[in-house]
């Protein structure tokens, strides 16, 4: 079930009758029409599973907004567009430079590494794949000086990252600037040379190459040193998140299973709670055990 209504300076409304009061073009509305077709377009129920939903914090969460109406509300919404609407000017950048391909969807079916028949659609949009250079980029928002300040991205977006290159390397299908493609090699680079997710804050862009910690040896022949090389995961690795997670959010979305809120968040306790539109539905659930 979709999201059903929305809230606006504490007024409610149908997204429908959103749309058409602001079309009257009120004076003080905290958004416009446009503002507004953005944030209920970028919240529409997608029909395929993507790589976000597989490294989502709370799947919990994915299941109820597919299963039960929730509301939510325009203000609440509106850090999630300023990242969708930031995500476009930078693809309409990037559009033209060699090699770069923006924000082509990927899909393939997983049911061969689920070892099932049943079709298991999965699919990603990585920011951008150099296809030149075999680097994939990601962005990611976040507020002033929450970028992480050491090491590597946060996990969930190495996992992205990791998935959206094994997505691409596996895809059958890749749909970009309108077109659907079967014959996909040109979107795949050669090779794998990097992996970075770049931070955008209110003050600029703090990229930051997924890498990990191997042993190399010293130059005098005396023992080894650590040093950080880029860290590509291997096919094994990414099926291996993919077999774990795949059938827990396919279950979630289609409600035959809403998994329990993940450890430490029970109860609504996590930070992230606060702002979840499912979150009555969710201490409902779990008053029932579930
Ligand atoms: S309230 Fe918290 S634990 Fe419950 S679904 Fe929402 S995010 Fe997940």
């Amino acid at each position: 079930m979709p999201m059903t209504s929305v809230t606006m300076e504490d007024q409610q409304y149908t997204p429908k009758a959103l749309l058409e009061y602001l079309a009257t073009r009120p004076d003080k509305a905290p958004v416009t029409l446009e503002i507004a077709k953005g944030i209920l377009e970028a919240n529409t129920p997608r029909d395929y599973i993507s790589t976000t939903s597989l490294t989502s914090k709370c799947m919990r969460a994915a299941g109820l907004k597919a299963n039960t109406d929730y509301t939510e509300s325009v203000e609440g919404l509106w850090a999630a567009w300023r990242g969708t609407a930031m995500h476009s000017s930078l693809e309409k950048a990037a559009q033209g430079l060699d090699g770069v391909v923006p924000e082509a969807r990927f899909h393939t079916d997983v049911a061969k590494v689920l070892g099932r028949r049943k079709r298991a659609p999965f699919s990603g949009s990585p920011d951008i794949v150099d296809v030149n250079k075999g680097e994939i980029n990601d962005w990611k928002f976040t507020r002033e000086g929450k970028a992480p300040r050491y090491g590597n991205p946060w996990a969930e977006h190495v996992e992205q990252a990791n998935l959206n290159r094994w997505l691409v390397d596996h895809s059958t299908k890749v749909e970009y600037q309108g077109t659907t493609w079967t014959e996909v090699e040109a979107f795949r680079p050669m090779d794998w040379t990097a992996m970075r997710v770049t931070y955008l804050d209110d003050r600029g862009a703090t990229p930051i190459t997924i890498t990990k910690s191997i042993q190399i040896p010293k130059k005098d022949g005396n023992g080894t040193k650590a040093a950080r090389v880029t860290d590509v995961w291997s096919d094994q690795q990414v099926e291996d998140l993919i077999r774990d997670r795949y059938p827990v959010i396919e279950d979630s979305l289609s409600g035959k299973n809403i998994p329990a809120p993940p450890p430490g968040w029970e109860h609504q306790s996590h930070i992230l709670c606060s702002f979840c539109p499912v979150r009555a539905a969710c201490a409902a659930l779990e008053a029932q055990g579930k």
